[in-house]
């Protein structure tokens, strides 16, 4: 928590929470049930590095509920975890998983380690280490709790959780499903590495499909044309200004830790990002300008800004300074309780983390369920709807004595690959909740915000889930 945050991470989780639980009829005792991190876990195990010295680790895994199992939720590797920061992140998985119905409980891990500072082979002697303390502790399973990537962690890292955790638990039939964000050669599937931020771009999509909503905004109808702003080029943030631009939308300005950079004309992530590789830095990318600040980004006049770096980024210091019309939160937390006051003041829309960036756990249940079932998405009716298509489209042809176009022809053969599947199961989830939510925020005017329409879906699903369960008679 720091000097100028009265409250800690997951205070603020829990804040916002009391706050949604009022436009609920629950007893206090099932809200208490809710809020509560069921079981946390502290480790602390050394690691030899490279110049021969120890240290020692310190890292955790928090379920916070158990309403469904398996428990789920990613690993971060950061220097700033602690306790409260994965109890807040493991909270909001459950409300998370809840809102958009993928059926799990909440989990978080954290390894307090700054991946820069460590080889390859250190932090795979850390991820091992650490996935071994878990499994000695009955803490990761397909059918227990399942970790996937997060902040710092990706393919690679999911990749040594797998192996490490197959080959302690030899014959395991199912051992792909205990972990998900894996590369597809592990079990991996197609659509999971771009699907947080493909998830954050259909949400924001559909709220910028919404007249009402938009008018309210003072904007125009629809994505295309927008201005974008994206803090942080990592894997969220990257791929939300891809989908943001290939769908018209013009990205702005970009933020990374070392310096953020305009361009009005918009930017290509892409090649931002292939300069960063080769410079090191985001900063004197070729026709754009550099900001004195990399925070000057996030007070930028600009339709849409997403956060898609780290928590407490809007705060009740900047938030007044704010000019975007829409903020979509695309990291988890990265605006503060303080800050959701000022929007509200102000007018500004925040589409909430809590559902916005579910794309990622979605797609993770996807995963799981492939590897559950053994059996690659649309393997067995791909060919099966070619053929049909074929015949019907051969028919209505000779009727209409008229051939359709090559182009047209292959769209309507097409048999859904893995890929088709796993994007279509995504809007889907996305255009759902998102419409859930502003009906729930609708239906009751008294409701002062977005989050608070998202917590007010979440609490009533687990709680009517305990409720089904008859815990609470
Ligand atoms: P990542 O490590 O791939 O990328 C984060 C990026 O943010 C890095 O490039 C980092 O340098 C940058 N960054 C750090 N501090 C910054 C600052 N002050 N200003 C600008 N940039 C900064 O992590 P990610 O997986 O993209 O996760 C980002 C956020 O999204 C986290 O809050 C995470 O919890 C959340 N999230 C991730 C997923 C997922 O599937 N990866 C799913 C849901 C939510």
């Amino acid at each position: 928590m720091s000097s100028t945050q009265p409250y800690s991470f997951f205070q603020s989780v829990e804040r916002s929470f009391d706050k949604a639980a009022k436009f609920t009829q629950w007893d206090l005792g099932i809200l208490e049930q809710i809020k509560a991190c069921n079981s946390v876990y502290q480790m602390r195990f050394p690691v030899k590095r490279d110049d021969g010295s120890i240290e020692v680790i310190e890292a955790y895994r928090v379920q916070h509920s158990h309403h469904k199992a398996p428990c789920k939720g990613g690993i971060r590797f950061s220097e700033e975890v602690n306790q409260d920061e994965v109890m807040a992140l493991a909270s909001l998985m459950t409300y998370k998983c809840a809102i958009v119905n993928v059926p799990f409980g909440g989990a978080k891990g954290g390894i307090k380690v700054n991946p820069r500072k460590y080889s390859v082979y250190e932090l795979e002697k850390i991820t091992r280490r650490y996935t071994s303390e878990l499994v000695k502790k009955n803490f990761i399973g397909p059918g227990t709790d399942v970790p996937a990537p997060d902040y710092g962690t990706g393919e690679r890292e999911m990749a040594w959780i797998v192996d490490t955790y197959a080959s302690l638990k030899p014959g395991e039939i199912d051992a792909a499903g205990c972990v998900t964000g894996k590369p597809i050669t592990q079990g991996g599937v197609r659509g999971r590495k771009e699907a947080t931020g493909l998830g954050v771009f259909y949400g924001i999509r559909e709220v910028c499909e919404m007249a009402d909503v938009m008018a309210k905004q003072g904007l125009t109808v629809g994505v295309a044309g927008k201005t974008v702003v994206v803090q942080g080029l990592g894997n969220v943030g990257y791929h939300s200004a891809k989908f943001f631009r290939e769908n018209g939308a013009k990205v702005i300005a970009l933020a990374e830790y070392e310096g953020a950079i305009f361009n009005a004309d918009g930017l290509n992530e892409e090649e931002v990002f292939q300069h960063r590789k080769a410079t090191g830095s985001i900063l004197n990318f070729p026709g754009a300008t550099n900001l004195a600040k990399n925070t000057d980004a996030l007070e930028l006049e600009c339709d849409i800004l997403i956060p898609a770096a780290l928590e407490n980024v809007i705060n009740g210091d900047n938030a007044e300074r704010v000019k975007a019309k829409i903020i979509g939160e695309a990291a988890n937390g990265p605006c503060t309780p303080e800050a959701d006051d000022v929007f509200a003041e102000k007018g500004i829309l925040c589409v909430p983390d809590m559902y916005l960036n579910a794309g990622g756990v979605t797609v993770s249940y996807f995963e799981w369920l492939k590897n559950l079932s053994h059996v690659r998405y649309g393997r067995m009716e791909k060919r099966f709807t070619e053929n049909l298509n074929a015949q019907i489209l051969n028919q209505i042809e000779e009727m209409g004595n008229k051939k359709v176009s090559e182009k047209d022809r292959e769209f309507i053969l097409h048999g859904p690959e893995e890929v088709d599947l796993v994007h279509s199961g995504l809007e889907e989830t996305m255009i759902s909740a998102t419409r859930e939510i502003m009906q729930i925020w609708k239906d009751n005017p008294e409701i002062p915000d977005m989050r608070t329409a998202a917590y007010v879906s979440a609490i009533n699903k687990v709680a009517n889930s305990y409720a089904e369960l008859g815990i609470f008679p």
